[in-house]
């Protein structure tokens, strides 16, 4: 095993013992694994998705929108077939939105050029586009159980406390990592209940996910305490600052006969942010200089945290509003509220549009009769 590095530990030094490591972790996972919708599936497909889903995403968040995805696109072809609008449509509230384009890109060329078959190796598989090192190993270890570390960034925390090796995010930790994970990953496909390298990546992962936290560590509950250079007694990675942004936007709706309609406006496919998705129109700090709001809500999107405002015009002949966002511009929209789930919306628009009963409820309460033009 490589000499350790990084800062002393205040514990006892204890090398990790694999096949020891191993069966504390497995006992552990076996009666602690949180019962999840893709736990327990050996079907690639499905887990390709979930692993997609799960990249720095909260498991809540993915429970929420994994079978309503899997009903939609069950299957390669389906997914490869479906327009990419669909598919946005069915990732919106999940946020990363490179990810769904990506995972739609693959499936279209797996079906193109491999007849809808994901292949078995993780090497195999890294020669597929947009499908990177960690989707790869984790695909290759839980649906076919081949012996290959899943290094996330779990995985990355718990050995960096076992080890009492220093984070640095260099070249050489990374390799030290991906050494040490390898090394503890079971070498035989099955152990007599199950798939021994997808199990016990899995497992590795939940650890990290539920026990070896990110702030406080439950090293009292830890199945490998005894084997862990730091218990607790980590250097924590500093916290990113957060920052803080306002943000206003225009809640505009109309009656049509029967129906209502809601103003959206479309992203231009050329931003690097959310391209080609839907959105309220944002408004200019100053068009709501003096007004109230009709709903406040804070919503954080990596390290900013976005304090949203959402204006609605204040009767049929509040026209300043709405002439800050002129409805003829080509960018804009109205939306029919009952097509809204059908349509990429951002996890924003979604929030409040949800959040002011515009959506998923029928008749629409308006936020005022008065405010609809
Ligand atoms: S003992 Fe604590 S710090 Fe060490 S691996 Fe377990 S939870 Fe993490």
């Amino acid at each position: 095993m490589e000499k350790l590095e990084g800062w002393a530990s205040p514990q006892p030094a204890t090398e990790l013992e694999p096949a020891l490591f191993r069966r504390k972790l497995m006992s552990w996972y076996r009666s602690h694994a949180r019962a999840l919708p893709w736990r327990g599936t050996s079907d690639p497909y499905r887990i390709w998705v979930s692993e997609v889903m799960l990249q720095q995403t909260r498991v809540a968040a993915v429970i929420e929108h994994y079978e309503g995805f899997l009903r939609r696109f069950p299957t390669i072809l389906a997914l490869a077939l479906a327009g990419e609008h669909d598919v946005l449509a069915a990732w919106s509230g999940l946020g990363y939105y490179r990810r769904a384009r990506l995972l739609h890109k693959a499936a279209q060329f797996i079906v193109k050029e491999r007849r809808g078959v994901l292949p078995r190796t993780a090497a195999e598989l890294r020669t597929l586009p947009g499908i990177g090192e960690y989707t790869c190993a984790a695909i290759a270890s839980i649906a076919f159980g081949e012996s290959v570390a899943v290094v996330d960034g779990n995985v990355e925390r718990v050995l960096l406390r076992l080890t009492g090796r220093a984070a640095s995010g260099t070249a050489a930790s990374r390799s030290f990592l991906q050494q040490q994970a390898g090394a503890l990953v079971p070498r035989r496909r099955l152990d007599g209940r199950g798939n021994a390298a997808g199990d016990h990546n899995q497992a590795m992962m939940e650890l990290g996910a539920t026990i070896c936290l990110p702030r406080a560590p439950l090293c009292l509950h830890c199945p490998v305490f005894a084997m862990c250079r730091t218990r607790g007694e980590h250097i924590a990675t500093p916290r990113t600052v957060q920052r803080s942004r306002p943000a206003a936007y225009l809640l505009s709706l109309r009656k049509r006969g029967t129906v209502t309609e809601v103003l959206l406006e479309k992203r231009a496919e050329d931003l690097s942010l959310m391209p080609g998705m839907y959105e309220l129109p944002p408004l200019s700090q100053d068009a709501v200089e003096s007004r109230e709001p009709i709903l406040r809500l804070r919503h954080a999107i990596t390290n900013t945290n976005y304090y949203v405002q959402i204006y609605a015009p204040r009767g049929p002949r509040d026209r300043a509003l709405r002439r800050a966002v002129p409805a003829a511009r080509e960018d804009l929209r109205w939306v029919r509220t009952g097509r809204l789930s059908s349509l990429p919306l951002t996890g924003l628009a979604r929030k409040v549009l949800r959040r002011l009963d515009v959506m998923d409820v029928s008749p629409v309460r308006m936020p005022e009769p008065e405010e609809i033009e």
